[in-house]
Protein backbone atom coordinates (compact mmCIF):
# COMPACT_ATOMS: atom_id res chain seq x y z
CA UNK A 1 0.00 0.00 0.00
CA UNK A 2 1.24 3.59 -0.91
CA UNK A 3 1.29 6.77 1.55
CA UNK A 4 -1.57 7.96 -0.98
CA UNK A 5 -3.45 4.91 -0.89
CA UNK A 6 -6.59 6.44 1.78
CA UNK A 7 -9.23 8.59 0.36
CA UNK A 8 -9.97 12.18 1.78
CA UNK A 9 -13.47 12.44 2.31
CA UNK A 10 -14.44 14.94 0.50
CA UNK A 11 -12.77 14.60 -3.17
CA UNK A 12 -15.52 15.48 -5.82
CA UNK A 13 -16.72 13.82 -9.16
CA UNK A 14 -14.04 15.26 -11.11
CA UNK A 15 -11.13 13.80 -8.78
CA UNK A 16 -13.04 10.81 -8.29
CA UNK A 17 -13.34 9.87 -11.82
CA UNK A 18 -9.44 10.39 -12.57
CA UNK A 19 -8.17 8.80 -8.99
CA UNK A 20 -11.16 6.31 -7.63
CA UNK A 21 -11.03 5.87 -4.04
CA UNK A 22 -6.96 5.72 -4.06
CA UNK A 23 -4.42 5.82 -5.34
CA UNK A 24 -3.04 2.14 -4.90
CA UNK A 25 0.29 1.14 -6.33
CA UNK A 26 0.30 0.19 -9.74
CA UNK A 27 2.18 -2.48 -11.72
CA UNK A 28 5.76 -0.86 -13.20
CA UNK A 29 4.69 2.42 -11.80
CA UNK A 30 2.52 2.69 -14.59
CA UNK A 31 0.44 5.81 -14.66
CA UNK A 32 -2.21 4.24 -16.86
CA UNK A 33 -4.49 1.10 -15.69
CA UNK A 34 -1.95 -1.82 -17.28
CA UNK A 35 -4.46 -3.97 -19.73
CA UNK A 36 -3.71 -7.55 -17.96
CA UNK A 37 -4.49 -9.69 -21.38
CA UNK A 38 -5.05 -12.79 -19.64
CA UNK A 39 -7.65 -15.58 -19.35
CA UNK A 40 -5.80 -17.72 -16.07
CA UNK A 41 -3.00 -16.79 -13.22
CA UNK A 42 -0.66 -18.95 -12.27
CA UNK A 43 0.74 -20.70 -9.15
CA UNK A 44 4.43 -21.02 -8.48
CA UNK A 45 3.37 -24.58 -6.80
CA UNK A 46 0.92 -26.61 -5.18
CA UNK A 47 1.55 -25.17 -1.84
CA UNK A 48 0.49 -21.63 -2.82
CA UNK A 49 -2.67 -23.46 -4.62
CA UNK A 50 -3.40 -25.16 -1.27
CA UNK A 51 -3.12 -21.77 0.46
CA UNK A 52 -4.82 -20.04 -1.83
CA UNK A 53 -7.62 -22.57 -1.47
CA UNK A 54 -7.73 -22.32 2.49
CA UNK A 55 -8.09 -18.86 2.83
CA UNK A 56 -10.72 -18.48 0.54
CA UNK A 57 -12.85 -20.96 2.31
CA UNK A 58 -11.96 -19.06 5.29
CA UNK A 59 -12.97 -15.69 3.02
CA UNK A 60 -9.05 -14.06 3.60
CA UNK A 61 -7.71 -12.93 0.42
CA UNK A 62 -3.87 -13.49 0.05
CA UNK A 63 -3.91 -13.08 -3.75
CA UNK A 64 -6.56 -11.41 -6.11
CA UNK A 65 -6.93 -13.56 -9.15
CA UNK A 66 -7.03 -16.77 -10.28
CA UNK A 67 -9.28 -17.23 -13.58
CA UNK A 68 -10.30 -14.45 -16.02
CA UNK A 69 -14.08 -15.14 -15.43
CA UNK A 70 -13.37 -14.48 -11.71
CA UNK A 71 -12.03 -11.29 -12.14
CA UNK A 72 -9.00 -9.56 -13.59
CA UNK A 73 -6.85 -6.73 -12.55
CA UNK A 74 -7.92 -4.30 -15.29
CA UNK A 75 -11.76 -5.16 -14.57
CA UNK A 76 -10.94 -4.94 -10.79
CA UNK A 77 -9.25 -1.68 -10.98
CA UNK A 78 -12.61 -0.16 -13.06
CA UNK A 79 -14.72 -1.40 -10.58
CA UNK A 80 -13.19 0.28 -7.81
CA UNK A 81 -13.40 3.56 -9.92
CA UNK A 82 -17.10 3.04 -10.83
CA UNK A 83 -17.97 2.52 -6.97
CA UNK A 84 -16.08 5.62 -5.98
CA UNK A 85 -17.43 7.69 -8.83
CA UNK A 86 -21.30 6.46 -7.53
CA UNK A 87 -20.19 6.18 -4.03
CA UNK A 88 -21.41 2.46 -3.62
CA UNK A 89 -19.20 0.26 -1.28
CA UNK A 90 -19.17 -2.00 -4.56
CA UNK A 91 -19.48 -2.36 -8.57
CA UNK A 92 -19.69 -5.29 -10.69
CA UNK A 93 -19.17 -4.92 -14.53
CA UNK A 94 -21.12 -7.17 -17.03
CA UNK A 95 -19.84 -7.15 -21.04
CA UNK A 96 -23.54 -5.24 -21.89
CA UNK A 97 -25.80 -3.00 -19.83
CA UNK A 98 -28.68 -5.36 -21.19
CA UNK A 99 -26.71 -8.02 -19.26
CA UNK A 100 -26.41 -6.21 -16.21
CA UNK A 101 -30.26 -5.55 -16.49
CA UNK A 102 -30.82 -9.18 -16.54
CA UNK A 103 -28.70 -10.93 -14.66
CA UNK A 104 -29.53 -7.83 -11.92
CA UNK A 105 -32.87 -8.77 -12.42
CA UNK A 106 -32.28 -12.40 -11.96
CA UNK A 107 -30.04 -12.53 -8.88
CA UNK A 108 -33.17 -11.13 -6.73
CA UNK A 109 -35.98 -12.17 -8.50
CA UNK A 110 -38.17 -15.00 -7.03
CA UNK A 111 -40.72 -17.77 -8.64
CA UNK A 112 -44.21 -16.35 -7.71
CA UNK A 113 -43.56 -12.90 -6.79
CA UNK A 114 -44.14 -9.55 -8.56
CA UNK A 115 -42.08 -7.24 -10.58
CA UNK A 116 -42.81 -3.33 -11.16
CA UNK A 117 -41.57 -1.88 -14.15
CA UNK A 118 -42.12 1.52 -15.25
CA UNK A 119 -43.44 2.20 -18.65
CA UNK A 120 -41.22 4.31 -21.38
CA UNK A 121 -38.19 2.09 -20.58
CA UNK A 122 -35.71 0.56 -22.50
CA UNK A 123 -36.87 -1.26 -25.20
CA UNK A 124 -34.94 -4.79 -24.74
CA UNK A 125 -35.87 -4.29 -20.97
CA UNK A 126 -39.47 -3.74 -21.76
CA UNK A 127 -39.12 -7.07 -24.05
CA UNK A 128 -37.79 -8.98 -21.14
CA UNK A 129 -40.38 -8.16 -18.93
CA UNK A 130 -43.32 -8.47 -20.91
CA UNK A 131 -42.00 -11.86 -22.90
CA UNK A 132 -39.73 -13.94 -20.69
CA UNK A 133 -40.31 -13.30 -17.21
CA UNK A 134 -43.79 -15.08 -17.40
CA UNK A 135 -41.75 -17.71 -18.35
CA UNK A 136 -39.77 -17.96 -15.24
CA UNK A 137 -43.38 -17.98 -13.25
CA UNK A 138 -42.70 -14.04 -12.29
CA UNK A 139 -45.65 -12.08 -12.34
CA UNK A 140 -45.03 -8.52 -14.38
CA UNK A 141 -46.84 -4.78 -13.91
CA UNK A 142 -45.40 -2.27 -16.47
CA UNK A 143 -46.78 1.40 -14.98
CA UNK A 144 -46.42 4.82 -15.88
CA UNK A 145 -43.31 6.51 -14.62
CA UNK A 146 -44.89 8.31 -11.62
CA UNK A 147 -44.39 6.91 -7.82
CA UNK A 148 -48.29 7.07 -7.24
CA UNK A 149 -48.72 4.48 -10.35
CA UNK A 150 -45.94 2.57 -8.30
CA UNK A 151 -47.72 2.72 -5.46
CA UNK A 152 -51.22 1.56 -7.06
CA UNK A 153 -49.64 -1.31 -8.69
CA UNK A 154 -48.06 -2.96 -5.40
CA UNK A 155 -49.27 -6.53 -4.43
CA UNK A 156 -48.98 -8.57 -1.49
CA UNK A 157 -46.24 -10.63 -3.76
CA UNK A 158 -44.49 -7.43 -4.92
CA UNK A 159 -40.60 -8.33 -4.35
CA UNK A 160 -38.64 -5.98 -7.44
CA UNK A 161 -39.74 -2.08 -8.12
CA UNK A 162 -37.38 -1.60 -11.24
CA UNK A 163 -37.60 2.24 -12.44
CA UNK A 164 -35.57 3.99 -15.20
CA UNK A 165 -34.80 7.46 -14.37
CA UNK A 166 -34.87 9.51 -16.70
CA UNK A 167 -37.07 7.34 -18.86
CA UNK A 168 -36.44 7.07 -22.56
CA UNK A 169 -37.42 9.06 -24.92
CA UNK A 170 -39.86 10.86 -23.02
CA UNK A 171 -37.41 11.71 -20.04
CA UNK A 172 -39.74 11.10 -17.61
CA UNK A 173 -37.86 12.00 -14.25
CA UNK A 174 -38.87 9.39 -11.10
CA UNK A 175 -39.58 11.05 -7.54
CA UNK A 176 -36.86 8.47 -6.14
CA UNK A 177 -37.06 9.92 -2.59
CA UNK A 178 -41.01 9.21 -2.73
CA UNK A 179 -40.53 5.30 -4.67
CA UNK A 180 -38.14 5.08 -2.00
CA UNK A 181 -40.65 5.17 0.71
CA UNK A 182 -43.18 3.57 -0.84
CA UNK A 183 -40.38 0.33 -1.14
CA UNK A 184 -39.61 0.57 2.61
CA UNK A 185 -43.26 1.15 3.84
CA UNK A 186 -44.10 -2.60 1.49
CA UNK A 187 -40.68 -4.55 1.75
CA UNK A 188 -39.97 -4.32 -1.50
CA UNK A 189 -36.35 -3.82 -3.00
CA UNK A 190 -36.13 -0.96 -5.41
CA UNK A 191 -33.70 -1.24 -8.38
CA UNK A 192 -32.76 1.57 -11.01
CA UNK A 193 -31.58 1.83 -14.20
CA UNK A 194 -29.54 5.32 -14.08
CA UNK A 195 -28.13 5.17 -17.46
CA UNK A 196 -29.36 8.45 -18.37
CA UNK A 197 -28.69 10.41 -15.43
CA UNK A 198 -25.16 8.96 -14.77
CA UNK A 199 -23.46 9.31 -11.19
CA UNK A 200 -22.58 12.96 -12.04
CA UNK A 201 -26.34 13.91 -12.28
CA UNK A 202 -27.90 11.91 -9.76
CA UNK A 203 -26.75 9.40 -6.82
CA UNK A 204 -29.60 7.43 -5.88
CA UNK A 205 -28.00 4.94 -3.48
CA UNK A 206 -27.72 8.45 -1.63
CA UNK A 207 -31.48 8.55 -1.71
CA UNK A 208 -31.56 5.03 -0.29
CA UNK A 209 -32.11 2.88 -3.57
CA UNK A 210 -30.83 -0.27 -3.12
CA UNK A 211 -29.42 -1.30 -6.65
CA UNK A 212 -28.14 1.07 -9.45
CA UNK A 213 -27.56 -0.20 -12.94
CA UNK A 214 -26.18 1.39 -15.67
CA UNK A 215 -25.09 0.67 -19.56
CA UNK A 216 -21.48 2.09 -19.27
CA UNK A 217 -21.90 2.17 -23.04
CA UNK A 218 -23.50 5.28 -22.71
CA UNK A 219 -21.86 8.46 -20.69
CA UNK A 220 -19.46 6.49 -18.60
CA UNK A 221 -17.88 5.38 -21.66
CA UNK A 222 -18.30 8.53 -23.17
CA UNK A 223 -16.89 7.69 -26.89
CA UNK A 224 -19.21 5.02 -28.78
CA UNK A 225 -16.27 2.87 -28.50
CA UNK A 226 -17.05 0.19 -26.25
CA UNK A 227 -20.58 -1.91 -24.95
CA UNK A 228 -20.58 -2.63 -20.84
CA UNK A 229 -22.76 -2.49 -18.15
CA UNK A 230 -21.95 -1.75 -14.04
CA UNK A 231 -24.27 -2.71 -11.37
CA UNK A 232 -23.63 -0.84 -8.18
CA UNK A 233 -24.63 -1.64 -4.09
CA UNK A 234 -23.52 -2.65 -0.95
CA UNK A 235 -21.75 -5.52 -0.12
CA UNK A 236 -24.01 -7.54 1.34
CA UNK A 237 -26.61 -6.78 -1.80
CA UNK A 238 -23.77 -7.14 -4.35
CA UNK A 239 -22.77 -11.03 -3.25
CA UNK A 240 -25.58 -12.63 -4.90
CA UNK A 241 -24.64 -10.87 -8.09
CA UNK A 242 -21.38 -11.61 -7.64
CA UNK A 243 -21.90 -15.04 -7.23
CA UNK A 244 -23.63 -15.55 -10.59
CA UNK A 245 -21.19 -12.67 -11.91
CA UNK A 246 -18.88 -15.89 -11.14
CA UNK A 247 -20.89 -18.31 -13.06
CA UNK A 248 -22.53 -16.45 -15.94
CA UNK A 249 -19.50 -14.40 -16.99
CA UNK A 250 -21.17 -11.55 -19.44
CA UNK A 251 -18.09 -10.05 -18.38
CA UNK A 252 -16.25 -7.01 -20.26
CA UNK A 253 -12.82 -8.13 -21.23
CA UNK A 254 -9.59 -6.55 -20.19
CA UNK A 255 -9.47 -3.87 -23.38
CA UNK A 256 -13.14 -2.88 -22.99
CA UNK A 257 -12.08 -2.18 -19.11
CA UNK A 258 -9.27 -0.24 -20.12
CA UNK A 259 -11.46 2.14 -22.54
CA UNK A 260 -13.77 2.44 -20.31
CA UNK A 261 -11.62 3.27 -17.01
CA UNK A 262 -9.82 5.64 -19.28
CA UNK A 263 -12.97 7.38 -20.75
CA UNK A 264 -14.12 7.98 -17.07
CA UNK A 265 -10.94 10.29 -16.58
CA UNK A 266 -12.85 13.03 -18.91
CA UNK A 267 -16.42 11.97 -17.21
CA UNK A 268 -17.25 15.06 -15.20
CA UNK A 269 -15.88 17.17 -18.02
CA UNK A 270 -17.72 15.79 -20.47
CA UNK A 271 -20.99 15.75 -17.91
CA UNK A 272 -21.29 18.99 -17.77
CA UNK A 273 -20.43 19.96 -21.47
CA UNK A 274 -23.65 17.40 -22.01
CA UNK A 275 -25.83 19.16 -19.49
CA UNK A 276 -24.90 22.68 -21.05
CA UNK A 277 -25.75 21.28 -24.58
CA UNK A 278 -28.62 19.87 -23.28
CA UNK A 279 -30.69 22.69 -21.71
CA UNK A 280 -28.90 25.05 -24.59
CA UNK A 281 -30.47 22.92 -27.44
CA UNK A 282 -33.99 22.29 -26.06
CA UNK A 283 -34.36 25.86 -25.77
CA UNK A 284 -33.64 26.86 -28.80
CA UNK A 285 -36.09 24.11 -30.07
CA UNK A 286 -38.48 24.69 -27.76
CA UNK A 287 -38.80 28.76 -29.57
CA UNK A 288 -38.49 27.32 -32.95
CA UNK A 289 -41.19 27.17 -35.19
CA UNK A 290 -41.25 23.90 -37.34
CA UNK A 291 -40.69 22.26 -34.08
CA UNK A 292 -44.36 21.26 -32.38
CA UNK A 293 -43.35 20.14 -29.11
CA UNK A 294 -40.35 19.04 -27.02
CA UNK A 295 -39.44 17.24 -23.66
CA UNK A 296 -35.78 18.33 -21.73
CA UNK A 297 -36.48 17.99 -17.89
CA UNK A 298 -34.59 21.02 -17.48
CA UNK A 299 -37.45 23.16 -19.14
CA UNK A 300 -40.12 24.45 -17.11
CA UNK A 301 -43.00 22.80 -19.76
CA UNK A 302 -41.66 19.21 -18.68
CA UNK A 303 -43.91 17.40 -16.42
CA UNK A 304 -41.14 16.58 -13.86
CA UNK A 305 -39.45 19.94 -14.14
CA UNK A 306 -39.72 20.61 -10.66
CA UNK A 307 -38.46 16.98 -9.27
CA UNK A 308 -35.61 17.17 -12.19
CA UNK A 309 -35.08 20.09 -10.52
CA UNK A 310 -34.73 19.19 -7.25
CA UNK A 311 -33.17 15.73 -7.16
CA UNK A 312 -30.46 15.90 -10.27
CA UNK A 313 -27.77 18.49 -11.20
CA UNK A 314 -28.01 18.87 -14.89
CA UNK A 315 -30.29 16.89 -17.16
CA UNK A 316 -28.20 15.01 -19.88
CA UNK A 317 -27.64 15.81 -23.73
CA UNK A 318 -30.89 13.70 -24.61
CA UNK A 319 -33.50 15.86 -26.23
CA UNK A 320 -36.92 14.69 -27.84
CA UNK A 321 -38.95 16.30 -29.99
CA UNK A 322 -41.81 16.50 -32.26
CA UNK A 323 -41.25 17.76 -35.69
CA UNK A 324 -44.07 19.85 -37.44
CA UNK A 325 -45.45 17.51 -39.53
CA UNK A 326 -44.85 13.87 -40.45
CA UNK A 327 -43.04 10.94 -41.61
CA UNK A 328 -42.04 12.96 -44.54
CA UNK A 329 -41.33 16.38 -42.94
CA UNK A 330 -38.97 14.39 -40.29
CA UNK A 331 -37.37 12.45 -42.52
CA UNK A 332 -36.41 15.38 -44.56
CA UNK A 333 -35.09 17.14 -41.26
CA UNK A 334 -33.25 13.94 -40.29
CA UNK A 335 -31.42 13.35 -43.68
CA UNK A 336 -30.36 16.96 -43.78
CA UNK A 337 -28.25 17.25 -40.71
CA UNK A 338 -24.79 17.25 -41.60
CA UNK A 339 -23.52 16.57 -38.00
CA UNK A 340 -25.49 14.08 -36.16
CA UNK A 341 -24.85 10.47 -37.30
CA UNK A 342 -28.13 8.25 -37.97
CA UNK A 343 -27.89 5.54 -35.23
CA UNK A 344 -29.23 5.04 -31.76
CA UNK A 345 -27.33 5.28 -28.38
CA UNK A 346 -26.19 8.80 -26.57
CA UNK A 347 -23.45 9.60 -24.14
CA UNK A 348 -20.72 9.62 -26.64
CA UNK A 349 -18.44 12.07 -28.03
CA UNK A 350 -20.56 12.08 -31.16
CA UNK A 351 -24.01 13.64 -31.71
CA UNK A 352 -26.43 11.25 -32.46
CA UNK A 353 -30.27 11.03 -33.87
CA UNK A 354 -32.78 8.84 -34.07
CA UNK A 355 -36.04 8.54 -35.69
CA UNK A 356 -38.16 6.40 -32.73
CA UNK A 357 -40.60 4.79 -34.31
CA UNK A 358 -38.59 3.44 -37.31
CA UNK A 359 -35.11 3.33 -35.36
CA UNK A 360 -36.07 1.06 -32.58
CA UNK A 361 -39.66 0.45 -32.89
CA UNK A 362 -40.22 -0.70 -36.53
CA UNK A 363 -41.25 -4.50 -35.86
CA UNK A 364 -44.00 -3.83 -33.19
CA UNK A 365 -47.61 -3.44 -34.63
CA UNK A 366 -48.39 -0.11 -35.72
CA UNK A 367 -51.26 0.44 -32.82
CA UNK A 368 -48.94 -0.87 -29.70
CA UNK A 369 -46.17 1.62 -31.34
CA UNK A 370 -48.52 4.66 -31.00
CA UNK A 371 -49.84 3.72 -27.64
CA UNK A 372 -46.63 3.74 -26.39
CA UNK A 373 -46.07 7.53 -27.84
CA UNK A 374 -43.85 6.01 -30.42
CA UNK A 375 -44.96 8.44 -33.05
CA UNK A 376 -43.45 9.32 -36.85
CA UNK A 377 -42.71 12.43 -35.94
CA UNK A 378 -40.99 11.72 -32.94
CA UNK A 379 -37.01 12.30 -32.90
CA UNK A 380 -34.39 12.02 -30.24
CA UNK A 381 -31.44 13.64 -30.38
CA UNK A 382 -27.96 12.89 -28.52
CA UNK A 383 -25.65 15.37 -28.33
CA UNK A 384 -22.09 15.03 -28.28
CA UNK A 385 -19.26 17.14 -27.34
CA UNK A 386 -18.88 19.14 -30.51
CA UNK A 387 -19.18 23.33 -29.77
CA UNK A 388 -22.59 23.85 -29.17
CA UNK A 389 -22.86 26.87 -31.59
CA UNK A 390 -22.23 24.20 -34.30
CA UNK A 391 -24.86 22.16 -33.16
CA UNK A 392 -27.67 24.32 -33.03
CA UNK A 393 -26.53 25.93 -36.69
CA UNK A 394 -26.84 22.13 -38.04
CA UNK A 395 -29.98 21.71 -35.99
CA UNK A 396 -31.43 25.36 -37.54
CA UNK A 397 -29.99 24.63 -40.93
CA UNK A 398 -31.82 21.31 -41.34
CA UNK A 399 -35.40 22.36 -39.70
CA UNK A 400 -35.03 25.64 -42.78
CA UNK A 401 -34.99 22.63 -45.40
CA UNK A 402 -38.38 21.41 -44.02
C1 LIG B 1 -28.46 1.50 -23.77
C2 LIG B 1 -29.28 1.23 -22.59
C3 LIG B 1 -29.37 -0.06 -22.05
C4 LIG B 1 -28.67 -1.23 -22.69
O1 LIG B 1 -27.30 -1.08 -22.63
P1 LIG B 1 -26.31 -1.88 -23.64
O2 LIG B 1 -24.98 -1.50 -23.14
O3 LIG B 1 -26.63 -1.40 -25.01
O4 LIG B 1 -26.63 -3.33 -23.47
C5 LIG B 1 -30.15 -0.25 -20.94
N1 LIG B 1 -30.82 0.78 -20.37
C6 LIG B 1 -30.75 2.03 -20.85
C7 LIG B 1 -31.51 3.11 -20.18
C8 LIG B 1 -29.99 2.30 -21.98
O5 LIG B 1 -29.94 3.55 -22.47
Amino acid sequence: MSNKSSKPANWKPATLAVHGHSRLPKAHFAVSTPIVQTSNFYFDSTAEVLDFMKAKSEGRTVREHEYGRYGNPTQQECERKLAAVEGAERALLFSTGMSAVIIALMAYMKRGKHIIFTGDCYRQTRDFATNLLSEFGIEVSIVEPTAEAIEKAIRPNTNIIFTESPTNPYLRVLDLVAIVKIAKKHRVMTLIDATLATPYNIKPLEMGVDIVIHSATKYLGGHNDLLAGVVLGNHKKLDTLYRMQRMIGATPGPFTCFLLERGLKTFALRMEHHNKAGLAVAKMLEAHPKIEKVWYPGLKSHPDYKVAKKQMRGLGSLVTFLVKGGDRETRKFIDSLKLFLITPSLGGSESLVTQMAVMSFFDYPEEYRQSIGMVDNLVRIALGLEDVEDLISDLKQALDRI
